[in-house]
């Protein structure tokens, strides 16, 4: 097995050309465990983690560009993309240690990607490259096509909000997973908003409608009711129960960016 573990984007995207079947590792939270338990056997491994150039949080006007390693609680601790617009997510995701190493990033290409409906409420775009290419993929992206097989993720341009809220539904606050989730952001050309579907408990095979393509965005229509009501046809919720927990996410969210100040 190769283990190759480069120190620059340019030199990780030439690993990449060679070795296009290697598994990618990022910050490793989802793929070494599955290494662990013999459910992934790579022939190649491809880690990103010693990326010197990977890590940068740059401000770029009211956009932020964020590296393929920019690990989540790094991301929440940075003025760049507006101090506290990922605390409230993150009460729920993971764990304190998971955090320090799970990178955004890698969280857009497993499932259940639960920053998926952040990155997209913020107008966010993969940045996808090759040896010789580079493009931009508006989010939400599925991972099946995020990529062509010589590409890697190389980052993800955001923008930066001026009110953010996100509202979740689930079992407990902590350590459950996501039933259901809503962001909604203020951004310079007027609020937005992602959704993920429902989970129900006749996915408990493990089948996860919490996926990227499973984010639509949305304008913001008139008012509360007018968002509610739009959040829940792209959220499509399978029952009537469901349809009204989607619509108070829906609609609390939409309170915290109008009325709750910045990143209520
Ligand atoms: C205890 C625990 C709790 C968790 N809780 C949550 C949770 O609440 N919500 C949640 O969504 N997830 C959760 N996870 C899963 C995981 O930690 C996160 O999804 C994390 O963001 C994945 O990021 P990573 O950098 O560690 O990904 P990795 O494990 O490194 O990779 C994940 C996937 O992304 C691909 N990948 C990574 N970087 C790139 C790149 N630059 N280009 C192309 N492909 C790439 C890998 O090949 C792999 O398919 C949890 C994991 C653990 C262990």
């Amino acid at each position: 097995m190769a283990y190759l573990r480069p120190v620059t984007i340019a030199s990780a995207l030439a690993a990449r050309a060679e070795l296009p079947d290697a598994l990618v590792c990022g910050g490793g939270t989802a793929v070494q465990p599955a290494m662990n338990a013999g459910l992934l056997r790579p022939a190649d491994v491809l880690d990103l983690g010693g990326l010197r150039d990977g890590a940068a949080i740059d401000a770029c006007g009211d956009r932020v560009r964020l590296g393929p390693v920019v690990r989540v609680a790094a991301a929440a601790r940075a003025h760049a993309l507006g101090a506290g617009v990922l605390d409230g997510m993150l009460r729920g995701f993971a764990t304190p240690a998971v955090r320090e190493r799970a990178t955004l990033t890698g969280n857009l290409f497993q499932a259940p990607a639960d920053l998926a409906v952040v990155l997209t409420a913020l107008d966010g775009s993969l940045i996808a490259a090759s040896a010789h290419s580079r493009r931009e993929r508006v989010l939400p992206v599925t991972t099946a096509d995020a990529l062509e097989p010589d590409e890697l993720a190389i980052g993800l341009d955001l923008a930066v909000p001026a009110a953010f809220a996100y509202e979740r539904l689930a079992v407990r606050e902590v350590a459950a997973p996501t039933l259901a989730a809503v962001a909604a952001a203020l951004l310079a050309d007027g609020p937005r908003a992602a959704v993920t579907g429902y989970r129900t408990s006749t996915d408990a095979a493990g089948t996860v409608i919490l996926c990227p393509g499973a984010v639509p965005h949305l304008a913001d229509p008139a008012g509360e009711d007018g968002f509610a009501a739009a959040v829940v046809a792209a959220a499509a919720p399978p029952a009537p129960y469901a349809r009204r927990s989607v619509a108070a996410l829906a609609r609390r969210c939409h309170r915290r960016i109008h009325l709750g100040g910045a990143h209520a």
